[in-house]
C-alpha cells in the first residue's frame, strides 16, 4: 500500500468501502497474529515527569496533580497479580522520572525475571542510552516510546526538548532495536495541527521502522495543558486537520495492521475513553490483538491523569481482568497464552494475506 492509497483511506467517508477495509483488516489480523488477544498488565509506576509535553496532564508544570512513585514492593505485588491472572507480560510505565534510578529499576526487572516467567515491557520516556542498556541487560524484553507525530515542526511544538538535549525519538527507537529490545512506538490521532498527510507519513514510518508494537489512540484534550486550552497553535487549513475521532483512530489501527501485519497492536484505553461501550471491541475487530488491563493500585490511578475522564479509573485489577475477558469472549476471540512476542508470529505462522 503506497502513500496515496493510505491517504485515500484516511479520507474515506463511504461506509460500504470502510466496511470492506474493516473486514479485510480482520482477515489480515487473523492470518498473521491469530485469534488470541494478548493481555499485558499495565503498572503506572510514577507520574513524576521532567517534560513539558503540550498535550499531557503529567507535564512538569501541572501543579494540580498529586505526584506519586510506587515502591518496589508495591510494584512486585502488582506483578504477582498479573501472574495470578495468567498474563504473559507486565508493562512498567511512568513519566520521564529521574527519581527512578537506573539500578533501582534494573533490580526490579531482575526480580521479575527471576521470580516469574513474565516478559517485561518498559515505557519510561527518553532515558539515556546507558539506562536503556542496563535495563536490557537486566532482562527487560521490550520498550515503548511513541514518536507521537512524524511531522517535525508539529513535534517540536508539542514536545519541547529539555535544555541541552534535543528530543529525537526516532533515533532512540533505532538505538532500542540495536540494543536488542522488541520496539514499540505509535502516535496520537487528531492533535491540533496534525494533517491527514502527516498521518499517512506516520503509517509509512511504522513500516520503515518495522515496529514490533504499534500504539494508536485519539488525542484527548487536557484542560491543564497548553494544547488542551488552545494556547499553542499550529496553523493549517481546517479541511486538512485530521479529526481526533473514533473512526479516524480505527482507520489508523487498520492501516497499521495492513502495513505491519505481524505487529502487536493494542486496542487502547484512549479509544475506550471516547467510546466506553464498544471502543475496545471495535479496536480488536479492526486490527488490534492486544489489551492492557490496568493493575495500578486504586490509590494511584486517578493521579496518572494523562487526559481527563480516562476509562477504567475506578476499577480494581480483578474488575479490569473480568471486564476485558468478557469483552474478548463477546467478539469470539480468546485470551492469549504465553508472552505474545512478535517473533512468535514471524516464526510460526503462514503468511498468505494479500491486500
Ligand atoms: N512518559 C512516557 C512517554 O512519553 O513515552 C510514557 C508515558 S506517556 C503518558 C504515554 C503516552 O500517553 C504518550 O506516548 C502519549 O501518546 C499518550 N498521551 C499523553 N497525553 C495524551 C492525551 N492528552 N491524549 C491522548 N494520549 C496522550
Ligand atoms: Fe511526560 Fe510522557 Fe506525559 Fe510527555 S507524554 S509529559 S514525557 S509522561
Amino acid at each position: 500500500m503506497d502513500h496515496s492509497e493510505i491517504l485515500a483511506w484516511l479520507k474515506e467517508t463511504n461506509e460500504e468501502r470502510l466496511d470492506k477495509l474493516w473486514r479485510n483488516t480482520d482477515v489480515v489480523r487473523k492470518q498473521y497474529v491469530g485469534d488470541e488477544v494478548h493481555l499485558r498488565g499495565l503498572i503506572e509506576i510514577s507520574n513524576y515527569c521532567v517534560r513539558q509535553c503540550g498535550y499531557c496532564g503529567l507535564r512538569r508544570d501541572n501543579g494540580k496533580l498529586e505526584r506519586y512513585r510506587m515502591t518496589a514492593d508495591e510494584i512486585m505485588a502488582c506483578v504477582r497479580e498479573a501472574e495470578g491472572y495468567g498474563y504473559g507480560t507486565v508493562v512498567l510505565q511512568s513519566g520521564e522520572d529521574y527519581g527512578i534510578e537506573t539500578e533501582w529499576l534494573a533490580d526490579i526487572v531482575r526480580r521479575i525475571k527471576a521470580e516469574t516467567g513474565l516478559a517485561v515491557t518498559l515505557s519510561m520516556g527518553e532515558r539515556p542510552n546507558e539506562d536503556l542498556e542496563v535495563w536490557r541487560q537486566a532482562g527487560a524484553d521490550r520498550y515503548l516510546l511513541r514518536f507521537e507525530t512524524s511531522a517535525p515542526t508539529l513535534y517540536r511544538l508539542i514536545h519541547p526538548s529539555v535544555p541541552g538535549k534535543t528530543s529525537d525519538r526516532i533515533a532512540i527507537l533505532r538505538k532500542l532495536r540495536e540494543i536488542g529490545y522488541e520496539v514499540g512506538s505509535g502516535v496520537m490521532i487528531g492533535i491540533p495541527g496534525q494533517t491527514y498527510e502527516s498521518i499517512a507519513r506516520d503509517i509509512e514510518l511504522f513500516r520503515q521502522l518495522d515496529l514490533d508494537m504499534i500504539g494508536v489512540g485519539p488525542y484527548i484534550p487536557h484542560p491543564a495543558t497548553p494544547l488542551g486550552i488552545g494556547q499553542w497553535k499550529s496553523a493549517i487549513p481546517a479541511d486538512e486537520q485530521a479529526p481526533n475521532t473514533e473512526e479516524m483512530t480505527y482507520k489508523v489501527i487498520a492501516l497499521a495492521r495492513i502495513v505491519c501485519p505481524e505487529a502487536n497492536i493494542p486496542s487502547t484505553t484512549a479509544l475506550a475513553t471516547i467510546n466506553t461501550a464498544t471502543g475496545r471491541e471495535l479496536g480488536l475487530m479492526r486490527g488490534a490483538n492486544v489489551v492492557m488491563p490496568n493493575l495500578t493500585p486504586p490509590q494511584y490511578r486517578a493521579n496518572y491523569e494523562i487526559y481527563p475522564a480516562k476509562a477504567c479509573i475506578k476499577e480494581t485489577g480483578p474488575d479490569c481482568h473480568r471486564c476485558l475477558l468478557r469483552r474478548i469472549e463477546s467478539i469470539g476471540r480468546r485470551p492469549g497464552k504465553g508472552r505474545g512476542d512478535r517473533s512468535a508470529f514471524s516464526n510460526g505462522l503462514e503468511k498468505k494475506a494479500g491486500f
